[in-house]
């Protein structure tokens, strides 16, 4: 199946009007200035160009030859998160494609020798050498695996773990193996078999790099006759629901750990139990939420604006995993649940996304700081969410903001609950 290039988006480039709605909530949402802006990279650097609708602009330029490629250009299309939030607003009053587009841009920018950025490709010389965004060894990736966790000797349920949960915060990944165990969920690792899921190289536009390591899971995955696969990292969960369906059909289905969790309270089989009384706030991660919802390949003909032959699947951003992460919450006896402005599929981003912490560390900062500032104003104590990109860019914000605020992956407050 091939990728769509970005000439597929031309009807998405005319159609925008410069209405200016990518860039902030819709009215009825808002509560007021604070916390109405949508787009990180408009918020910050205050140019059109830094948005959604400058983004389109952009890519019928240099579609049309009225715009050469320059570092300073390449530097601001590597600017954005890919966060989505442009698009779903975009969305909410009109029918556009405005991340894809974007995400075809990066492609074609990668294509014509101009981007990704120097890291990013250093990233896809480690996925190729060791199989993970960090260059660690490979052999390491389940070094987390601890002699108390029960493995199923075979098993068509798998836990696909991830880079950043394997290398950087096994306790999210020895969290989410003893949730499993506690609920006497069945499943296996892909062990030496999982590689880098490729959604960090796809959102970079290094496809061919993604597709490889997606390929090499896929026939992995079917080799050992999985059926479900369980995340708890919400990069996998995107690159599952939106990047490999544009692959092939998938022969499993994807859940997060908080929606298995959800169905073992709704079923008796897990009960959680008091722990220290908490205010916090829930971070829906981009990829959990908005851009969770699943690829719908659509090949047809644009007649009119509005008028797409044969009838287009639009993905909105409501049908992401908003509920399952809230309500597993609020099973934890002590924990007090309070809500952002800029909440499911209107999250801010925390700034991770997209390559830019690795390529912008200091943007991604301001933007972490910014949510953060949000989930302060609550009146929460600890931000909660379920992304270890997520984590590492709080972690960092939290260490240098005023007050005291703490950050916890869902899977930490479920295990301390078990
Ligand atoms: S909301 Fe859509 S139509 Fe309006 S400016 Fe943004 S991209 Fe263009
Ligand atoms: S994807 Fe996010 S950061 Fe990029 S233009 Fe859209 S809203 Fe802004």
């Amino acid at each position: 199946m091939p990728m769509l290039a970005l000439e597929d988006f031309r009807h998405t480039m005319e159609s925008c009007n410069h209405c200016g709605q990518c860039k902030w909530l819709l009215g009825p949402k808002t509560k007021g200035y604070d916390y109405a802006e949508i787009c990180p990279i408009h918020q910050r650097f205050g140019f059109d160009a830094y948005s959604g609708q400058g983004l389109l602009n952009i890519a019928e330029e240099l579609l049309n030859g009225e715009l050469a490629y320059e570092s300073g250009l390449i530097e601001l299309i590597y600017s954005c998160t890919t966060c989505g939030a442009c698009d779903i607003n975009c969305k909410s009053i009109r029918d556009m494609e405005v991340l894809e587009t974007i995400l075809a841009l990066r492609s074609r920018v990668v294509a014509d020798g101009w981007g990704p950025m120097p890291v990013h490709q250093q990233q896809a010389r480690s996925v190729a050498r060791q199989h993970n965004i960090f260059g660690k060894e490979h052999g390491q990736r389940f070094d987390w695996l601890t002699p108390d966790i029960e493995l199923a000797k075979s098993s068509n349920v798998a836990y696909f773990v991830g880079c950043v949960a394997s290398y950087r915060y096994p306790q999210i990944a020895q969290n989410t193996v003893r949730i499993l165990n506690a609920g006497g969920v069945k499943f296996t690792v892909l062990d030496g078999e999982e590689y880098c899921c490729g959604g960090p190289l796809w959102r970079t536009g290094q496809v061919a790099a993604a597709r490889q390591v997606a390929e090499h899971n896929l026939a992995a995955l079917e080799k050992h006759g999985i059926d479900t696969v369980i995340v708890s990292c919400a990069e996998c969960f995107g690159a599952f629901r939106d990047f490999y369906p544009r692959l092939g059909e998938l022969k499993f289905q994807v859940t997060h750990i908080t929606e298995v969790v959800e169905q073992l309270i709704a079923d008796g089989r897990l009960t959680l139990h008091n722990t220290r009384s908490r205010k916090v706030t829930y971070h829906d991660p981009c990829l959990l939420g908005r851009l969770s919802e699943a690829y719908v390949p659509w090949h047809g003909e644009i007649k009119a604006f509005g008028r797409h032959e044969p009838p287009k699947q639009w993905r909105r951003g409501r049908q992401g995993v908003y509920d399952a992460p809230r309500e597993v919450l609020k099973a934890i006896p002590g924990l007090e649940i309070v809500e952002m402005v800029r909440n499911e599929e209107n999250s801010y981003c925390c700034g991770a996304g997209g390559g830019v912490a690795e390529a912008f560390p200091n943007f991604s900062q301001w933007t972490a700081r910014e949510r953060s500032k949000e989930a302060k104003s609550t009146g929460a104590d600890a931000i909660v969410s379920c992304c270890p990109f997520c984590e590492s860019a709080f972690e960092q914000a939290l260490r240098t903001a005023d007050g005291e605020m703490e950050y916890f992956d869902v899977t930490q407050l479920i295990a301390d609950a078990l």
